[in-house]
């Protein structure tokens, strides 16, 4: 049985083999990390049955339903509602913007296993395929696209332009041509997410220091300035409502992917093979310090690396946990990974 890559593995090897073996060969994981529950990944779960059910008056029903379920201590948990509020917000909106789609859904959350070949002679790699999953493949003006969901905080050029980069989409575009998908490009699906917060009102304290403020500021020496009270959830929601159904609240991205670039990551996936079982054979993972601290923050490994790689400071701080838990099938849990 050949191992399983998936897009996280590759670049988890590109940016430090060491990190790579940890994570993918040791399978060694912090029971906290921060990738498991993301709002980002509720709102995925949205889509996928936004997408997966018939386009009916029940179909925002359901999804609603769905968030209930994902934020059960909303009612005791202020963050759990805050998150719950959003989600609703976000969905209700895009519901209402996206009632008619500009394209037509043919796979939802597809999931791929696909050969990894020499670019040079097309011969199969005998040690691995590369496994992904997409939130969607449609159809426009008679073409076919990715389709990829992403919540944001904000919608700068930059944003714009990180998603040229976005070699992820290009990798998996490759291989799906390579399963019979003519696919030309990717629809960026851009969700934003509002900054707006629940008012929580005043405290007699805080109420009394600002009329006596205001007070001082008038020649009467008075203040008609009334208290102002906590915003009620019916009130927060028309706020959110209001927030969603302008025209900012969305964005759709349209991105060609051309053939150069394409072949180009082809070759670098086959080398970074070949690297990978080089540095198996010979049992040398480098140590990539430079990444110890990509996206301003710790990799999860840092201390176990900075002990020496102690024994107590992995079985204190580590679970063993499966290798690809983004994907769902057979592969999510590939035992195989080591070559
Ligand atoms: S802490 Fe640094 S060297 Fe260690 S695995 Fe992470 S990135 Fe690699």
């Amino acid at each position: 049985m050949k191992s399983v890559l998936t897009y996280s593995a590759v670049n988890c090897y590109r940016n430090c083999p060491r990190k790579y073996k940890l994570r993918y060969i040791d399978l060694l994981r912090r029971p906290d990390s921060p990738e498991a529950l993301a709002f980002g990944d509720v709102i995925h779960v949205c889509l996928k049955l936004w997408y997966t059910l018939p386009a009916d008056a029940h179909r925002l029903l359901a999804v609603l339903d769905l968030i209930d379920a994902r934020f059960p201590n909303r009612s005791g948990d202020p963050a759990q509602k805050a998150a719950w509020q959003l989600a609703r917000a976000i969905m209700i909106g895009y519901a209402a913007r996206y009632a008619e789609e500009e394209f037509e859904v043919l796979h939802v959350e597809k999931e791929f296993d696909c050969e990894i070949r020499n670019p040079d002679t097309g011969r199969a790699s005998q040690t691995f395929t590369i496994a992904g999953k997409v939130d969607g493949i449609v159809r426009a003006g008679g073409e076919l696209y990715l389709l990829e969901h992403k919540t944001a905080s904000s919608l700068s050029g930059d944003y714009l332009d990180k998603l040229w980069c976005d070699t992820q989409i290009a990798l998996y575009t490759f291989y799906l041509r390579q399963l019979g998908f003519p696919i030309v490009g990717v629809v960026y699906n851009v969700l934003l997410k509002a900054r707006l917060q629940q008012r929580a009102g005043e405290t007699d304290a805080e109420y009394a220091a600002r009329r006596t403020a205001l007070a001082a500021k008038n020649k009467s020496g008075k203040s008609t300035a009334q208290r102002q009270m906590p915003e009620s959830d019916e009130e927060f929601a028309a706020r959110l409502a209001d927030w969603y159904a302008r025209p900012e609240a969305f964005h759709r991205e349209r991105i060609y992917l051309s053939e150069d670039r394409l072949a180009m990551l082809q070759e670098e996936v086959w080398e970074i093979t070949q690297q990978y079982l080089d540095a198996n054979r010979r049992g040398k993972w480098l140590m990539n310090t430079s990444n110890c601290f990509s996206y301003q923050r710790p990799c999860e490994y840092l201390p176990y690396c900075q002990s020496g790689f102690n024994p107590n400071v992995r079985d204190n701080l580590f679970v063993v946990a499966p290798p690809h838990e983004e994907l769902a099938g057979a592969a999510a849990a590939n035992p195989d990974t080591e070559f």
